[in-house]
């Protein structure tokens, strides 16, 4: 039987590991944190519906359905309607929810393990190793653009379905109604004046990395997926439900990944370069002209296809 070792057991790894286990390999995941502590990645698991085509999300596991985003610029406001709705899901039970497929299936867990050097011994290893991937350092690959993302928490109920975006020059804040609590955030810049105005901002400690690039290992054995291959959607810094598309790439090729890097960017390169564009033209018309922006929106927050609402 072929040895497959994922390194990183967030949701793009485990997401693989699940589905070639299933397929017959035998798998091993590698993640330097404690079983327990996979949640504490920081992410807002905010995901439109699809999600569900990929992972058998159950109703306990959605703790609030978004379907508005009101965008504030310095002076008024876009809302969108999110076209499929969003679901803010509880990370804990999905990462439990993934653990649960994952042993069913066969897959093996080494936690509390760094991956420091390409592991010897496995016929295939997947780079699954988030934002700042060690596996992506070792092939000597370039670093994609690194940005500034960070949450916390307010201790307040609100089951309102509108989620909140307030753009600023260097990125864009957030505030999304989790049912229990709020959830507020920052997205923005790895420049020193990111820095400060993060560290001005938030009362928490430190800031994980997003990237937003599409980088490629160049040997046969070993692929790239998730934040470790910078796949994220350049207007929001959102990376599940892109990463799932292409981790369902890599497992359907699999272990062609010269077909694989062929599909991520024949699927990828103009949803990429559009989202770019579109971004740049709200971040300034919003800035500059916000009259000229339709007041109500349907979006697909996905694959950034929008029309204006009639409601
Ligand atoms: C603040 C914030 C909010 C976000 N909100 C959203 C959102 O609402 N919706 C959305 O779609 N996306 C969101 N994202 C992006 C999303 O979190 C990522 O796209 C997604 O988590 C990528 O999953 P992944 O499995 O590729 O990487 P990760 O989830 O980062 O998992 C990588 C895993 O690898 C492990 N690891 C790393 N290095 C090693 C090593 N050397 N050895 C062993 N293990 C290692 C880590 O412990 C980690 O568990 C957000 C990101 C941030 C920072």
């Amino acid at each position: 039987m072929k040895k497959v070792a994922v390194i990183g057991g967030g949701v793009i790894g485990q997401y693989i590991s699940w589905k070639l286990s299933e397929a017959g390999y035998s798998v091993s995941v590698f993640d330097y944190r404690k079983k327990e502590c996979l949640k504490d990645k920081a992410c807002s698991v905010l995901v439109s519906e699809r999600i569900k085509d990929f992972i058998p999300i159950a109703d306990d596991i959605i703790e609030n359905t978004i379907e508005y985003c009101d965008i504030h610029f310095s002076k008024g406001k876009t809302t969108l309607q999110f076209n499929p709705p969003h679901l803010a899901l509880n990370k804990e039970k999905l990462m439990n929810l993934l653990l649960e497929l994952n042993e069913k299936s066969g897959t093996k867990f080494f936690f509390e393990t760094r991956i420091k050097c390409i592991p010897k011994g496995f016929d295939y290893i997947i780079g699954c190793d988030g934002a700042d991937s060690t596996i992506r350092k070792l092939l000597k690959l370039k670093d994609p653009k690194l940005k500034l993302g960070a949450q916390w928490f307010l201790n307040q109920e609100d089951k309102s379905r509108t989620t909140e975006t307030f753009l600023r020059k260097d990125g864009f804040a957030w505030r999304i109604p989790r049912g229990n609590n709020i959830e507020c955030g920052f997205f923005g810049e790895s420049t020193e004046r990111g820095k400060d105005m993060l560290g001005a901002l938030i009362p928490v400690p430190g800031f994980p990395l997003i990237d937003a690039g599409l980088i490629f290992s160049n040997e046969d054995n070993i692929a790239l997926c998730g934040d470790a291959m910078g796949l994220t959607k350049p207007w929001s810094g959102g990376g599940i439900i892109w990463n799932l598309y292409a981790a369902d790439m890599l497992i359907s090729n699999f272990p062609n990944f010269k077909q694989y890097k062929k599909e991520v960017i024949h699927f990828f390169w103009w949803k990429i370069l559009k989202g770019k564009i579109l971004n740049g033209l709200v971040n300034f018309f919003g800035r500059y002209f916000p009259y000229i922006i339709p007041k109500k929106i349907k979006y697909d927050n996905d694959f950034s296809v929008a029309f204006t609402s009639k409601k």
